[in-house]
């Protein structure tokens, strides 16, 4: 018998024959003797239609605690639906708002962080036999807001949840069956692999996979946290997401992922002298836009060209943002490129051999994919390519390194 904590996403709850389904889903397990909590989303679109509305009626400026107390009701729906459901199964349940539990976070409305989660209440009516059906998402602050934790935030709660509950298990029930070598709509060739570690899981979370929230993929690898992605829909083991065990050999390449949504923006004609990288990316920090990779040659003549990426929707500002820094400056020019994609081959395997990069870039020459831009990390390594020959590159890494074998 164990205690898991299993969260079920927008689509697993999203209408009534669904949350049915999840019940009984649910009761399978209660019934093999395991203690479990849910943490739910609200049902899928919801938080979209919600959010949508409050945009409408603020003119686009909605106050940040209205804004959170309006989507945060997506989960209360979800939560009193799938305890009736759990009751309709013979099992006992009580849905509990982030308040009732006791989720703590810091004021800082829709990007909240869990301070501390009071397990107390949620242990007494586990161990009476209860399943709490808790909703994802939310946290209460210290005089007692309703604060939301982003989007995509229920995979932080369930995650935070089974930390505070010490959990054997915390497992993401979703609509794919576990993470995949790629995105399978890209690769058909793409295999679900049975272990990755949180290091990897983290790359791959923040460079494009959208499998699982990087936040709680960072907060269960910090609380060593047994996490499992898996369908709600089929039966299977999914994948599961552990440290690294030393003991076993780990594959050079576990998994790529692709983003779609980059622009990158030059800086041309830059004089190269101290200071130029903050007066560059000081104010579009300051507006709030991050900035990925970022490339600055040494010069040669005395000026230099300054290049980075950030998301595609934060194009237009930026590349507006800077007109006026290349006149302080005295740059030549600003200029960029929206049509850009990002390619990474992601694996622990990287940091003990030699040679993976040069191995990567042969392979893309060899399809005549030119590479833009490239970073690297201990088990990364990241290329900007044309947004056209983003599939052709994923695929053409996929069988270069064998990914389709076990
Ligand atoms: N309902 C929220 C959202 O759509 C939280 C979540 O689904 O994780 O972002
Ligand atoms: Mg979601």
């Amino acid at each position: 018998m164990s205690l898991i904590v299993q969260k079920y996403g927008g689509t697993s709850v999203g209408d009534l024959e669904r949350i049915t389904g999840v019940a009984q889903r649910i009761a399978r397990y209660r019934r093999q003797g395991h203690k479990v909590a849910v943490v739910v989303s609200a049902m899928s679109g919801e938080t979209n239609r919600l959010t949508a509305m409050g945009e409408d009626i603020s003119q686009q400026r909605p106050d940040p605690r209205e804004m959170d107390v309006l989507t945060a009701s997506g989960e209360q729906v979800t939560i009193a639906l799938l305890s009736m459901a759990l009751q309709v199964e013979s099992i006992d349940a009580k849905s509990m708002l982030a308040d009732q539990v006791a989720i703590r976070t810091d004021s800082a409305h829709g990007k909240a962080r869990i301070l501390e989660i009071d397990t107390d209440y949620l242990r007494s009516e586990m161990d009476r036999g209860c399943v709490p059906v808790v909703a994802g998402f939310q946290g209460v602050d210290k005089n007692g807001n309703i604060t939301t934790l982003g989007r995509g935030g229920s995979d932080t709660s369930a995650v935070a949840l089974a930390s505070a509950l010490q959990a054997d298990e915390c497992q993401i029930c979703t609509d794919v069956d576990g993470v995949y070598t790629a995105d399978p709509r890209v690769v058909s060739e793409a295999r679900r692999l049975d272990h990755v570690t949180f290091e990897e899981m983290l790359e791959l979370a923040s460079l494009g996979s959208k499998v699982l929230h990087p936040r709680s993929v960072e907060f269960a690898g910090r609380y060593r946290i047994p996490l499992r992605v898996m369908s709600t829909f089929a039966d299977g083991p999914g994948t599961l997401i552990t440290v690294e065990n030393e003991n076993m050999e780990q594959p050079i390449v576990s998994g790529i992922a692709h983003a779609r949504d980059e622009a990158k923006i030059t800086v041309s004609g830059v004089p190269d002298i101290p200071g130029i990288a903050s007066k560059i990316l000081g104010p579009v920090g300051r507006a709030n836009v991050e900035v990925d990779m970022i490339v600055q040659n040494t010069a040669a003549d005395g000026l230099t060209d300054f290049t980075f990426t950030v998301t595609r929707q934060d194009y237009e500002r930026t590349i507006a943002l800077l007109a006026p820094v290349v006149e302080e400056i005295s740059a030549r020019s600003v200029s960029g490129d929206n049509e850009i994609a990002k390619v990474s081959m992601v694996g622990v395997g990287m940091r003990s051999h030699a040679g993976v990069a040069t191995r990567m870039f042969d392979c893309l020459a060899s399809e005549n994919i030119n590479i833009q831009m490239i970073s690297t990390s201990e088990i990364k390594i990241s290329v900007v390519v044309a947004e056209k020959y983003m599939e052709l590159a994923v695929r053409a890494l996929h069988s270069e390194f064998g990914l389709e074998e076990d």
